[in-house]
């Protein structure tokens, strides 16, 4: 196994069972590039690639830094609905792209049967879609729709900030999710709002890449229409 991973035994807050998951070695990956809707590009190992935890045991998975916080009675809904459907598979040692996706995937159909919200969906989502990015798989862009939907629905039923999430992070990326899946008019749209709200000037940086996404979504509105 690489060098920057390592295993570690842990308890299922599910089915109670230990299993053994690798952690990525912290500082062992260094960020090369960002992509404008924050996908990152790291020189090693990606660290969203072990993000995912699943037990072997019933087919519980989650983002690790989500593993714990599961109440009894999603964690009932699991031992009802996955656990009689999963065959016992490890997603310890050392992952593909692949093998990461599979497990965002089964984090997302967990998430799905806890009836979890539109937040939790998109945070999901949009992990998957950059993992195809980076695979140059163009199942990306399904997953990039599945994200945004999830954001304008967190958007709308949400109180913010919602986990790490606040609300002007939320708007640019319904502009710029909506830019990449081709809304061009719906990027604007939101782009603006985000630019035309007093909130927003809490954070230049966000506001600067808004506007500089909102031009880029003008040029492309103008480039269709020729
Ligand atoms: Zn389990």
């Amino acid at each position: 196994m690489d060098n920057a991973l390592y295993n570690t035994t842990i308890e299922c807050p599910v089915c109670s069972k230990k299993f053994e998951v690798t952690k990525v070695r912290a500082k062992t990956s260094k960020v090369l590039e960002r992509d404008s809707d924050f996908c990152v590009y790291y020189e090693g190992i990606n660290p969203i690639m072990y993000d995912v935890w699943v037990c072997e045991h019933c087919g519980y998975a989650a983002q690790q830094d989500k593993f714990s916080e599961i109440s009894d009675r999603d964690a009932k809904t699991i031992k009802e609905t996955i656990s009689p459907k999963w065959h016992q598979r490890s997603f310890a040692g050392e992952r593909s792209i692949e093998n990461s996706i599979e497990a965002f995937k089964i984090a997302l159909l967990n998430l799905q049967v806890r009836k979890a919200k539109a937040s939790e969906l998109a945070k999901v989502c949009i992990r998957i879609a950059w993992l195809y990015r980076i695979a140059k798989d163009e199942k990306e862009k399904d997953f990039m729709k599945f994200a945004l939907k999830g954001y304008t629905e967190t958007f709308e039923k949400e109180n913010f900030p919602v986990d790490k999430l606040d609300e002007n992070t939320c708007l640019y990326m319904i502009g710029e999710l909506n830019r990449r899946v081709g809304n061009l008019d719906d990027s604007i749209k939101w782009f603006s709002r985000l630019i035309g709200s007093p909130q927003g000037r809490q954070n230049p940086k966000l506001i600067e890449a808004a506007r500089e996404q909102f031009q880029l979504a003008k040029e492309q509105l103008g480039d269709a229409a020729k």
